[in-house]
This record gives structure tokens, C-alpha cells and sequence, in this order.
């Protein structure tokens, strides 16, 4: 990394340079041994582990992990990314499709279920893989690749003026590199309906020197209004690296809202919760939606009943400023918008 010497000192933290995220995203754990082994977690956990990671492989960044309590099995960071026997349980009502988005496909890659807005399914690749995950069973293969593949779905996108707003997710976008990610930028910036690019990524959380300052500036330059969706589900997730991260966007001028979803044994508490708003607004960042776990085949065991969760919400609302309460909402399929539960 080159520090030029006309910086003045009190600039921004500089994010690290491109070839850091890169290296930090080859150095994350995915072998549920080294996960056990660096974590001085019981043995028992090690053959459901590696069970479970048959189904939906572990992957966990090293600075992610950094936060997690060793020896401490019931960490709130570690079961979001530990494979537990749990997951091969079966229960009623689980299916591999849980939001019918099978059905909601404009071109290959381009989901539209609301009016204004639709989604680009940027990459399957993500830096941390969350048991919980509704995508865990998404057919990533089948999604284009290489940019000329997504000419349909920019057509699609070309062709229908009521579009306002492009969402970039995944999987994770910030997967692309800036190079990728600008060309993708900067053909969805010469549509000139669109006025908003949101970006949903996990990675400001679990890979936080992914926000590289080439990637500020593309969203700085770009002719659309930027908005980051970060994902953080526990007020330990945002610390150290991360929280550098999260205010280096912020200080950039970029609205950055922050999506959780309610899970049990990790946030199903009104003490972790107000914990995690309370952590984000005073970065700056808006505690956006509070999600409704997905019912798909593998999660139940972090499922929290809706009337549980309405009762969070209520006592966030005693505790908060009305802006630090997210929406709690699920997703109905072939609902207009995400239906508000509280
Ligand atoms: C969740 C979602 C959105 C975003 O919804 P907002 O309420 O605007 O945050 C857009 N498109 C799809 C397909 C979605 O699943
Ligand atoms: S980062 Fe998002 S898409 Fe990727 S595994 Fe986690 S919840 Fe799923």
C-alpha cells in the first residue's frame, strides 16, 4: 500500500488497497476441522459439522471469525456460520423456493417483484456462507457470467421506463471485482430511466477491506444514487475492521441501511437488538429491515414465531428513536411489497 505524502492526516482511514480483500477472501476458513481446531470448540460438534457442510459448504472469513469467543460453542456469530446436525432435520412447510423467485425472472439474472425496482442476481460467490440462508438452495449456475450475458437482462431493463432503481445482489456483488463491478455500473448508468443503484452486500460486515477507495469512487462517480444494504444480524458483528468499513461509507455520503433477519439463539432478544440499532445509528447507519426468517429446508432451528418477534419490535419502539426500529417484515409471495408484522 503507497500513502502519498499529500494526504493530510485527518482524512479518512484509507481502506486498503484491491489486493488485500482478495488475499483475505483465499485465506477464509471452509474446512469445518480448522473450524473446530481454531475455535477450541467441543469435538462433538466436529462429524455434524462436517455432515452439514456436505449440504451447503462452510465458509467464513478470518475476520469474522476474529470476533467470534473461542470455546464457546453457542456464540451468536459462530451459529450463524457453524454446520450443525440441525440442518439435516426435516419440518412441514419447508421448501427449496421459499419466495417462488423462479417466477419472477424478466431475463436470465433479473428478478422484478415490486413496482420501480428489480434485482440482479450480480453472482452466486459469497464471502461468508450464513446457515439461515434463503439462497441456499438457489441455482446460482444457471445465472449468467461474463458481462455480454447480461445483454437481456439490460435490455429487459432498457425497455420498461417505469424502472427507477437497480438492486445489485447475489450471492454477494461485491464478489465482482471493481473492474467488473465498474463495467456493470457503468452500462446500467447509461439507462437513462434509472435514477438508483442499491448494492445489498454482506461483505462491509464479514470483509470489511473490500470497500476499497476504487470502489468509493465508482459509486461517487457514477451518475446514479448509490445506496448500500449491509447485512449485520448482532451488535458484535460491527466492530473493529467492519466498523471502519461502515463509517468510511458513511463519510463518503453514501446512504447505508443495514439488513437483519430475526434468528433465534442469536437476536431474539430486545437487548441484542436495541445492541445492533443502537451500534448502526451511531455510525450512521439505518436500521432498514428486520426479516422474518425465509422457511427453507435446513433452517427451522432458527426460526422465531412472528408473535415473538412483534413483541421485539414493540419493546425496540419504548427503547429507541423512531429511526433506530426497523420494519419487521416477511415475504409473501406475490405481495406488492414486503408485508410489514409489526
Ligand atoms: C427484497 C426485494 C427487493 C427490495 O425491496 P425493498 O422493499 O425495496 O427493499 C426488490 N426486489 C426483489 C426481487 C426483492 O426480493
Ligand atoms: S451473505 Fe447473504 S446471500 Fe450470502 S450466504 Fe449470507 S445471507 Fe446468503
Amino acid at each position: 500500500m503507497s500513502t502519498s505524502p499529500n494526504v493530510p492526516t485527518t482524512e479518512l482511514p484509507l481502506p486498503s488497497d484491491a489486493g488485500d480483500w482478495h488475499r483475505s477472501l483465499a485465506d477464509a476458513v471452509r474446512d469445518p476441522d480448522q473450524l473446530v481446531n481454531l475455535l477450541a470448540l467441543p469435538e462433538k460438534y466436529r462429524d455434524p459439522a462436517r455432515a452439514a457442510a456436505e449440504l451447503f459448504p462452510l465458509l467464513v472469513t478470518r475476520s469474522f471469525l476474529a470476533r467470534i469467543e473461542r470455546g464457546n460453542p453457542r456464540d451468536p456469530l459462530l451459529l450463524q456460520v457453524l454446520p450443525l446436525a440441525d440442518e439435516m432435520a426435516k419440518s412441514p412447510g419447508d421448501v427449496n423456493d421459499a419466495l417462488a423467485e423462479a417466477e419472477s425472472h424478466l431475463a436470465p439474472g433479473l428478478l422484478q417483484k415490486y413496482a420501480g425496482r428489480a434485482l440482479m442476481i450480480a453472482t452466486g460467490a459469497c464471502a461468508v456462507h450464513c446457515r439461515y440462508c434463503f439462497r441456499r438452495h438457489y441455482p446460482y449456475g444457471e445465472e449468467p457470467r461474463r458481462l455480454e450475458e447480461w445483454e437481456p437482462a439490460f435490455e429487459a431493463i432498457a425497455s420498461d421506463a417505469s424502472l427507477r432503481e437497480i438492486l445489485l445482489s447475489g450471492g454477494d456483488p461485491l464478489m465482482l471485482t471493481d473492474q467488473r463491478l465498474a463495467r456493470l455500473i457503468a452500462r446500467l448508468d447509461g439507462i437513462s430511466h434509472l435514477r438508483r443503484l442499491r448494492i445489498h452486500s454482506r461483505l462491509p460486515i464479514v470483509l470489511p477491506d473490500r470497500i476499497t477507495l476504487e470502489f468509493i469512487h465508482l459509486l461517487k462517480e457514477c451518475r446514479l444514487t448509490p445506496i448500500m444494504v449491509v447485512h449485520a444480524n448482532h451488535p458484535r458483528e460491527i466492530a473493529a475492521d467492519c466498523a471502519e468499513a461502515l463509517r468510511t461509507l458513511v463519510d463518503s455520503g453514501i446512504t447505508v441501511l443495514n439488513q437483519a433477519v430475526l434468528l433465534r439463539g442469536v437476536n431474539d432478544s430486545v437487548e441484542v437488538l436495541a445492541g445492533l440499532c443502537e451500534r448502526l445509528v451511531n455510525l450512521g447507519v439505518i436500521p432498514y429491515y428486520l426479516h422474518q426468517l425465509d422457511r427453507v429446508a435446513g433452517t427451522a432451528h432458527f426460526e422465531v414465531p412472528e408473535v415473538e418477534g412483534a413483541v421485539l419490535i414493540e419493546e425496540l419502539r419504548c427503547r429507541l428513536p423512531g429511526y433506530a426500529v426497523p420494519q419487521y417484515v416477511r415475504e409473501v409471495p406475490s405481495a406488492a411489497y414486503k408485508t410489514p408484522l409489526a
